[in-house]
């Protein structure tokens, strides 16, 4: 008999558990709204439709859900075979029919959701590693598949926007956004300030950085290289106010 509630009771895991599940919610709403023929339709993301978009995060959930039951059996089960068979499972679920595609999508998630439901409390800790090698516990899972929802909601280009993801999600994307700039230098003289939240990121060592800035949303919508609308720049890197382009992020 499985639970019919999560088994973590640690509160923090819990509300991380919601802000997934609900960001799943919202992309399931944004691809319900388009019809069939809409899904032929372009994406934010160069290259990419909306099947392309929708193939990928059902996949997704697909990979996670693998961490999750590593992290639940003990027996290795990784993301994907290679970066190379999830691009080819991508482009293959971008043909599948407008109903499989949207299956692939509904069921995927509940499985997801399911897998973590299920996973016993001390099995959390457990240690997994992403297609990007990097070993984490499989708490880590549920913000993984958070980004992915809310972002893609907003590449689906149905009206989603930066201001409809929660601040908290918002805040963690910067970091990590920033983090990884600064672990490969490519930060060195920006500064990116959050206006609306009193947020600093970015080289505190530059003595005259180019200082990107704007509230929360449009700060993120900028860093993550889906536009400059919102943001002002200041520095070297901006003549004229004219804001430059985020470094690239993944
Ligand atoms: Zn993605």
């Amino acid at each position: 008999m499985v639970a019919r509630h999560d088994q973590t009771t640690d509160p923090e895991l819990l509300a991380a558990l919601l802000q997934a599940r609900r960001g799943t919610a919202f992309f399931a709403r944004k691809l319900n709204e388009l019809t069939d023929a809409e899904l032929d339709g372009a994406s934010l993301l160069p290259g990419w439709t909306r099947r392309h978009v929708t193939a990928h995060i059902g996949y997704n959930a697909r990979a996670i859900a693998r961490l999750v039951e590593w992290a639940g059996t003990g027996v290795e089960t990784p993301m994907y075979a290679s970066t190379s068979v999830r691009d080819h499972e991508i482009n293959f679920g971008a043909t599948l029919s407008p109903i499989a595609l949207r299956n692939l999508f509904d069921h995927s998630a509940v499985h997801l959701s399911v897998e973590w439901r299920d996973l016993p409390e001390d099995a959390w800790h457990h240690k997994v590693r992403t297609i990007q090698g990097r070993e984490v516990p499989a708490t880590e899972t549920v913000w993984m598949r958070t980004r992915e929802v809310w972002m893609h909601a907003v590449d689906l280009d149905n009206g989603a926007t930066f201001a409809d993801i929660p601040a908290p999600v918002l805040e963690r994307l910067l970091t990590d956004i920033t983090g990884a700039w600064k672990a490969r230098g490519t930060d060195a003289g920006l500064v990116v300030k959050v206006t609306d939240r009193d947020l600093t990121f970015g080289d505190s060592t530059s003595a005259s950085p180019t200082v990107v800035s704007g509230p929360l949303a449009a700060v993120v919508e900028w860093a993550a290289g889906r536009g400059h609308g919102g943001v002002t720049a200041s520095g070297p890197a901006a003549p004229n106010g004219m804001v430059p382009a985020a470094p690239k992020w993944i």
